[in-house]
């Protein structure tokens, strides 16, 4: 009696621990960090000569730009406002996603008509500017509207993540990383020892269009404290207190909105 009880016992827990480990696989990737998903999908590109370089880890830039420079404060970046208060931006997704990607995507898209004047539209004939989301290599986006279409990249290998598609959204809106904020140095130790060789570029402190909101640990524009770290040390720490929470955001948060909705005068 006893044996037959331990093997049903066994049974149950086994076909348990089946539904367990699915359930845990999932939910360890939606419980990362929206930096260390990017940094996990960008860390293996072989980007080829068609793909645009990458500074602050996901941000394209055009040939010949000015690294430092706000593209939305040196020449203007935002998105036309129509007569009814709307900023409407046309999308076009490719192909080549299964429909459960393309959901991940449109629910992306879709959190901005909730909270802000942005309303992401598909593509229709005539429109001149719009937003050509694709899977190439890694996660990244332009700042800012660039004019024609421009790539936001969602690489099937690693980007379709709601926090993921918000970020690289932010950045087409015109926002840049919490890190480079110029008001930085006031909220965040950098500690430049501990970054790779060659990417202390990554934190270049940028001209931010900050909007009177507060330095935000929480923002969904903040990179985790190991970013582009050589030798599993932080690279950045909040400052004074080393233990509050940083760079774990999962979504927006109030200060993203915020600046969002001020930045478009929603
Ligand atoms: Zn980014």
């Amino acid at each position: 009696m006893l044996v037959f009880s331990l093997l049903a016992l066994l049974l149950v827990s086994s076909s348990w621990a089946e539904v367990d480990v699915a359930t845990i696989e999932e939910d360890t990737s939606r419980e990362l960090s929206v930096g260390e998903l990017l940094e996990r999908a960008n860390r293996d590109r072989h980007p080829g000569p068609d793909e645009p370089t990458l500074i602050g880890g996901d941000i394209a830039i055009k040939p010949g730009a000015d690294r430092n420079a706000d593209p939305c404060t040196s020449r203007g970046c935002l998105w036309q406002k129509y007569t009814d208060g709307k900023v409407y931006i046309p999308y076009y997704i490719a192909n080549h996603y299964s429909s459960r990607e393309i959901s991940i995507i449109k629910r992306g898209l879709e959190s901005f008509s909730a909270v802000s004047c942005i309303r992401l539209r598909p593509y229709q004939n005539g429109d001149y500017e719009w937003l050509s989301i694709e899977s190439r290599d890694g996660c990244y986006s332009y700042v800012g509207r660039q004019g024609g279409g421009q790539t936001v990249s969602l690489s099937r290998q690693g980007c379709l993540y709601h926090s993921t598609v918000q970020h690289e959204l932010l950045h087409a809106l015109g926002f840049n990383h919490e890190q480079t904020r110029s008001d930085r140095d006031s909220h965040i130790k950098v500690y430049w020892e501990n970054i790779i060789d060659g990417m202390a570029y990554n934190f270049d402190k940028i001209n931010t269009l900050n909007q009177g909101t507060p330095y935000d640990y929480n923002s969904v524009m903040q990179y985790e404290k190991y970013a582009f770290s050589k030798n599993n040390r932080p690279t950045m720490l909040p400052i004074p207190n080393n233990n509050v929470a940083f760079g774990t955001a999962t979504q927006m948060s109030q200060n993203d909105i915020d600046r969002l909705n001020r930045l478009y005068k929603c």
